[in-house]
């Protein structure tokens, strides 16, 4: 059996209402037919009730979490209030987020911490810009973030982390295999350094314009261990063919 199994996850970032929730049918059949892959969907927070309700099998997510348990925090949920409506993981410091709302490496950190500390599966986003990479620093920038937004402790949850290259994210621009294998590897590098055996075990997801005709090479590429979709993943025409791609 693989170390580690493949893991689809759909980002719908600020998209979907109740009527798009249809797409969940599909999706979990294909899931089903998919053995050895594990697959999510990530719907706007207003959506993860209703989509727990017509889950069939496929984990439902949440694309934030404050770090904190409640309190005075105008417009945000929390990891317990997530647990409470059945989500099972949780997507933290991506970079939409990361610029957005200026979330620095601590406060993913946080948000992590939180997250795991409920039990959740919790993807932790990393990823450089175009600048970053055209100046030969995109190992050392996705190092450094990983450095500052993981966890120290072991949590009962599982983390994840998702490579996501800035400016792959939304543009159809694909990282190639090449660069992807060179940054998937210094980061297990890095995990392995920092958590030892348990390293070997952390599914690094890739993330950035994965579609249909691009997932199965993206899947074979050495540590890849599954992708974060987002604009592929509105329907379950598009992300099925990249869950099925998953499956080999
Ligand atoms: C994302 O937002 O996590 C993402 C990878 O988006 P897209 O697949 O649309 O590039």
């Amino acid at each position: 059996m693989a170390l580690r199994r493949k893991l689809i996850v759909g980002n719908w970032k600020m998209n979907g209402n109740l009527a798009a929730l249809a797409e969940l049918a599909p999706i979990a059949e294909a899931a089903r037919a998919a053995a050895g892959v594990d697959v999510a969907v990530c719907p706007p927070f207003t959506l993860i009730a209703p989509a727990v309700a017509r889950a069939n099998g496929i984990a439902i997510g949440a694309q934030d979490v404050h770090a904190a348990a409640s309190g005075a925090h105008t417009g945000c949920v929390s990891a317990a209030m997530l647990k409470e409506v059945h989500a099972q993981l949780v997507i933290v410091g991506h970079s939409e987020r990361r610029a957005e709302q200026q979330e620095s490496d601590a406060a993913v950190c946080a948000k992590a911490q939180a997250a795991l500390a409920e039990g959740f599966q919790t993807i932790v986003c990393v990823g450089e810009s175009a600048a970053e990479r055209e100046a030969g620093r995109a190992v050392e920038v996705v190092s450094g973030q990983l450095a500052g937004s993981l966890p120290e402790e072991a949590h009962e949850g599982e983390l994840v982390v998702a490579y996501e290259p800035i400016w792959a994210i939304g543009t159809g621009k694909v990282a190639i295999p090449a660069d992807v294998a060179e940054m998937h590897a210094a980061i297990r590098a890095a995990l392995v350094q920092r958590f030892g055996e348990r390293g070997t075990r952390i599914r690094i997801l890739y993330g950035g314009s994965v579609k249909a005709d691009n997932a199965a090479e993206l899947m074979r590429v050495p540590d890849v261990d599954g992708a974060l979709v987002g604009g592929a993943s509105l329907t379950a025409a598009q992300f099925v063919p990249i869950v099925e791609a998953a499956h080999g």
